[in-house]
């Protein structure tokens, strides 16, 4: 990845904040003014924190394209048939990067150009705090290199992997989306710490950290989760009852359930 690499955003919202955010404090980028971000100047107030963290911002995509090496369109999937037509006069040398929610990468490149290179990534917004997780797929143009810059660039926001195109919708439902289904969990683990007499910021510290160190463990003893959780149920003991509390109410169903609905939703939202 070049030391001098500049990062556009079409799109200044929540995913394009926490992906600039991220991409500064790990050092992606050489300072903070070789990313920069567009929107329209009705919703100029989002590029107010962008300005704030040192990056460059404007209310024309064409003039973002000009100052990028890598452009990542970062807008709703219903805008990007009103994006790509602007801008695929501009596409020839940059590096296209699509974190749009079900908007296929053939569609892509047959709205920008069939030579353009474009990457389809499934980014989530702990990329703020840079433990993000992303998944992406190359069009035929994207050279290994790209995909080298890509895995770099994303890599200091989390983790990466390549994947094929057809998994990036059930990616979306679980990982892209699954932060909100990870703080409804915090949330209720909370709730139910406040019921039974803690005070409210120790309950959401204890929650949230306990989510982390059983990703943690997950992910750093690669053990199967059906035997950290065995190890942590003690014959008639505290964990095993409050198990049989979840099953009962269905949780496993309902995530999966919400995994699908998700992954159904990409399929109609492009
Ligand atoms: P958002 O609504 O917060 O931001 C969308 C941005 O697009 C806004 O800044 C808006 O001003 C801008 N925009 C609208 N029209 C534009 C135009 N013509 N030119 C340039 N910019 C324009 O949305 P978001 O949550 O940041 O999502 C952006 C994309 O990221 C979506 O396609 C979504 O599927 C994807 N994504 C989001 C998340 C997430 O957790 N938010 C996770 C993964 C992927």
């Amino acid at each position: 990845m070049s030391a001098n690499l500049r990062v556009g955003f079409i799109g200044a919202g929540k995913m394009a904040s926490a992906l600039a955010q991220g991409f500064i404090k790990g050092q992606a980028v050489k300072c903070a003014s070789h990313v920069s971000a567009s929107c329209p100047i009705a919703d100029k107030h989002l590029l107010e924190h962008m300005k704030q963290m040192g990056c460059q911002t404007f209310h024309c995509n064409k003039e973002l394209m000009d100052c990028s090496d890598v452009v990542i369109l970062a807008v709703k999937p219903q805008i990007m048939p009103l994006v790509l037509p602007d801008i695929k006069s501009l596409v020839a040398s940059k590096l296209m990067v699509s974190i749009a929610a079900g908007v296929q990468l053939a569609q892509l490149q047959a709205d920008l150009n069939p030579d353009s290179k474009i990457v389809r990534l499934m980014p989530n917004t702990p990329c703020i705090v840079r433990e993000g997780v992303s998944v992406f797929c190359s069009g035929p143009q994207v050279t290994p290199q790209d995909n080298a810059t890509v895995k770099q660039l994303f890599g200091t926001v989390g983790q990466i992997d390549e994947v094929k195109e057809s998994m990036i919708d059930a990616v979306t439902g679980v990982s892209g989306s699954g932060p909100a289904y990870m703080y409804l969990i915090i949330e209720a683990m909370a709730d139910g710490g406040v019921k039974q007499g803690l005070p409210r910021d120790l309950a959401y510290k204890l929650a949230a950290q306990t989510m982390v160190g059983a990703g943690r463990m997950v992910l750093d003893t690669h053990t199967h989760p059906a035997v950290l959780k065995d190890e942590v149920c003690s014959p008639g003991g505290t964990t095993i009852t409050a198990l049989d509390m979840l099953e009962k109410s269905g949780l496993r169903t309902s995530i999966m359930q919400a995994v699908e609905a998700a992954t159904k939703r990409c399929t109609q939202i492009s």
